[in-house]
Order: structure tokens, then sequence, then C-alpha cells
């Protein structure tokens, strides 16, 4: 209990110590708005500011899942113990399997296969839940839009405006007073969002947490009365809010135009060898627009722009273990020339039982997904991929501004994936993202003596 009291002590700050974290930690949640109870913190074009008067409560750092995040604890209430390699990295599930969407509508207007909506849709139909608070697009007549913001969504119609991801990083929690009126309610989110939701629940119902936190756990108790399920969309990392607004201003593209965003491939070598399929997503980044014109481009050329600081030290690699269940893209590949299904992560029974139950009413077409498809040479590149700062967070921490080593150049050229598919294509790219970004962020800011998030 000593580390938690240490974080209780520098709670005592304020908002003065939650804007240390808001610096180079903060993954813009949205928790710590729903925490004050002054009302006295917003979130302004997505970074939380103080816009009243601070009393010094704490209750802000407090539940910040990015002050301190009480991983032992949260790992010893959901799910079991993680007993396996596979259970350490994507967390203990009750399956694991690839789906799509059946209803054509749910489908076509999905991020990827349409698991997420079609599961939320189920819910709301059947009255297993009343509410779900998740991401709305704001510009509904456009097939691509990054512009989100959070809505309760109470009927099977309402859910479908949700659907397709939003690249750029919006807040949610800060609207869960919204949904706590509701008797059951569910939450979609990002890793992030997740875990603001599963550390406000452990300070409510941990004895320890609770008598320590008091504050928060009084706010928890109204807010997460009528929590039912926390359903995880998996991420690699998100941009900046306005980010892509910019990129697209240099790019020369309007966004009513996109029609393709970062999920189709320009042939490379490895396609070419591949029987020259058009097959991957996130293998090369293009834009397509409505004119058929590609707009290939890459990240690492708009640094400035897009990258924060929040998802570099993210401590979710891609999958968030403390969902209900977690839904992406990555390890749904049986084949590498098809697109269009999702992996899902089912940890709750409960839902366990939901999507058996959309199987048989044809909502959802349920596949086996690949455990074990280049195993061995999984291990070996994770063996040989140095952990390196090729982002050069060291420079980025002391000057605020991204000046990449010039290997990062190379080397993402070289990111094609290989004979590695399903669940092993994801635990690499955990690895790529645990050596390449997180470790290294986390090295940069105690280097420099900044915050960065606990796990206690
Ligand atoms: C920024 C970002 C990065 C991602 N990176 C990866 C990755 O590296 N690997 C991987 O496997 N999957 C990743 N995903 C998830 C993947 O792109 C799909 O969103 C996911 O597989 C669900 O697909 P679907 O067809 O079931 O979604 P849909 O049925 O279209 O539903 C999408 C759901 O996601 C929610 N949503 C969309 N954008 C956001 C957002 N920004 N924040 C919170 N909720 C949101 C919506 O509210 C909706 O409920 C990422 C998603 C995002 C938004
Ligand atoms: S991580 Fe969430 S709770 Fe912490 S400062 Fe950022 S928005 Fe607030
Ligand atoms: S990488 Fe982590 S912090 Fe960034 S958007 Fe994804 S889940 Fe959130």
């Amino acid at each position: 209990m000593k580390q938690f009291e240490k974080h209780l002590e520098i709670s005592k700050e304020g908002f003065a110590a939650l804007e240390r974290v808001i610096a180079f930690s903060c993954s813009r949640c949205g928790l710590c708005a729903s925490m004050c109870p002054s009302g006295a913190i917003e979130m302004k074009d997505t970074i939380p500011t103080l816009v009243g008067k601070c009393n010094k409560c704490g209750f802000c750092y407090q539940a910040c899942p990015r002050a301190f995040f009480p991983m032992t604890k949260a790992q010893q209430r959901w799910f079991g113990p993680e007993t396996t390699e596979v259970d350490r990295r994507v967390g203990r599930c009750v399956e694991r399997f690839t789906s799509r969407a059946l209803n054509d509508e749910v489908f076509e207007k999905a991020a990827t296969g349409g698991t997420a909506t079609a599961l939320t849709r189920h819910l709301l139909e059947k009255k297993l839940v009343d509410a779900v608070l998740q991401l709305e697009g704001i510009h509904q007549d456009q097939y691509f839009c990054h512009h989100a913001r959070p809505v309760v969504t109470t009927t099977p119609e309402e859910t479908q405006r949700c659907s397709r991801s939003k690249n750029q990083i919006t807040p949610i929690l800060h609207e869960l007073k919204k949904v706590a009126g509701y008797e059951k309610f569910a939450v979609v989110g990002l890793s992030c969002h997740v875990e603001g939701l599963r550390k406000l629940q452990l300070i409510k119902d941990d004895p320890e947490l609770r008598e320590m936190f008091k504050g928060p756990a009084k706010i928890a108790d109204k807010l997460l009365a009528g929590l039912k399920y926390v359903i995880a969309i998996n991420c690699f990392s998100s941009t900046k809010s306005g980010g892509i607004d910019l990129m697209f201003k240099k790019l020369g593209i309007r966004e009513e135009d996109v029609i393709k965003y970062a999920e189709d491939t320009k042939k490379s070598l490895y396609q070419v060898l591949n029987e020259g399929k058009n097959f991957l997503w996130f293998v090369q980044d293009n834009i397509i627009t409505k004119d058929g014109k590609f707009y290939p481009f890459k990240y690492i050329d708009y640094l400035d722009e897009v990258i924060t600081m929040g998802c570099m030290v993210c401590p979710s690699f891609i999958v968030c273990k403390q969902a209900d269940v977690s839904i992406g893209v990555t390890a749904s590949e049986i084949k590498l020339n098809e697109f269009g299904y999702n992996s899902v992560m089912v940890r709750n029974p409960e839902l366990s039982a939901v999507f058996s139950a959309m199987v048989q009413e044809k909502a959802l077409l349920k596949r086996h997904m690949w455990d074990n498809r280049g195993t061995l040479l999984r291990k070996f590149v994770e063996r040989v991929l140095p952990s390196k700062d090729l982002m050069n967070f060291a420079e980025y921490v002391r000057t605020g501004l991204w000046k990449p080593h010039d290997d990062l150049y190379k080397r993402s050229e070289s990111v094609q994936g290989g004979k590695i598919l399903g669940l092993q294509r994801l635990l690499i790219a955990q690895t790529v993202k645990r050596k390449m970004m997180h470790e290294p962020a986390i090295h940069a800011l105690q280097k420099e003596g900044k915050h960065f998030p606990e796990m206690i």
C-alpha cells in the first residue's frame, strides 16, 4: 500500500499534480473531468484543462489511469490468473475467434467485420443493456470521418451511427454522467478508456483502495452502478486531435472525398511473392479518394502533426486485457488476401453466450483464429528485434520536437510482416510496440525526471 500512499500524497497538489501527467502521459480518456467535484476540468480540444477553481481534493489525480495504475489488483480482479504466454500477452480468454457481421448494413458500414456494431445492436435489441456509451462520427454523410463525439445510444439504429474507426483520439469518460442513470449499460472504448473505467471500478470495489481514495470511490458508486459490459476496441496507437486534418491539408485532400484510409496497400515485393494479391491492411498506409487517386503516406513523415506521447507510453499493447471482450483486426487473418474480419477475444462467459446466440440468429459468422501460424519465426524475430529509441523520444522529451533517427525510415520500409498469421501476427505487433515505442518512451521520461504512468 506504500506505493498508493505516495500517490495519495502527490494528489494533494490538486490539478498541479495532474498537469505533470498531462504533459507526456495523458491518454485523453476524459475520466479526470468526471471526477472533479467543482466541475473545474473540461476536455478542451481533447486536453484536460482547468476552467474553474481547483480545491486541491486530488480526485482527478487519484482516479487518473496514467498517474498510476493498480495493475496487480486489476489482474487479480478480472478473469483469473494468467498462466500461459498467450494469457500474459492477450489476457485470459473464454474463447478467441474471428468473425464478421452477417447483416449487410452493419458489415458495409463497419471498420472491418462489423462485430463491434453487431454486438452493441444485439445487446440493445435483446434488452441486455439499456444504453451504450460510445463514439459516433460527426460527419455521418461521409464514408470516412475521423471527427468523433461521445454519445449514449439506446436503440440498434442509433448504435449504427457509431460504426467505423475514428482515428483521432477522442475522450469518452468525461461523459460518464450521461449514461450513469441507466440500470444496465455498456461502454465501448479503446484500451485507454477501458483502463480509466477499470481503475475507477477497482477504487469503488477494492476495500483497500476504497478506504484510501474515498472521494473517487463515492463518485464511482454513482457513475458505475449500472456498468454491465466493457467492450474494448484494439489499438496500436491513435493520432492527435486535428492531426489528420493537418496531414490532409498538406496532402491536398478533402476528408469528404476519402473512401479508404490506411486500409489498403500498394503492391510491394512481399505481395508479388504472395501471388501479387492485394492482401493486407496496415502494411503500407494509403488514402484513396472518390476519383480513384492513391495517396501513399507514412505517419513517420507527419510525426509533429499526428503523434501523441500518451499512445507511446500506453501500457496496453494493442489488446486490452481488462475488457469483457476486445475486438480488433490484427489476428483475424486466415489467408493473406482477405479483408473484413475481426479478431475477437472474449473474457466474460456471459458475452460468450451472447456471441453464440448471435451466430444462431445469423447475425454473426464465426471462424477459427489461427493460433500457431509462424510461431517459431515470430519468436526468432522477437528475440532479434532490438529495444531501440528510433523515434528519438529522448530528443522529444527534451525539446518538444520530433527528430527521428534515419534508421526509422529504413526500418519502416521493412516492416512487411511475413508468414506469421493470426494470433502470432498480433504477438509480433505487440513486441514492435513494446520495444520500439513503449520502452524507449518510458526510458526517456525517466531519464529527464518526468512523470510516467506507474504500474503498481
Ligand atoms: C485509432 C485506432 C487504432 C486501431 N489499431 C488497431 C490495431 O493496431 N490492431 C487491431 O487489431 N485493431 C485496431 N483497431 C481496431 C480496428 O480498426 C476496428 O475498429 C475494430 O476491429 C472493430 O472493427 P468493427 O468492424 O467490429 O467495428 P465497427 O462495427 O465499425 O464499430 C467500431 C466501434 O469502434 C468504436 N470506435 C471507433 N473509433 C474509436 C475511437 N477512436 N475511440 C474509441 N472508440 C472508437 C465505435 O464507437 C464503434 O463502437 C484500431 C482502431 C482505432 C480507432
Ligand atoms: S489520462 Fe485521462 S484521467 Fe488522466 S489526465 Fe489524461 S484525460 Fe485525465
Ligand atoms: S495507443 Fe493506447 S492510449 Fe493511444 S489511443 Fe490506443 S489505447 Fe489509447
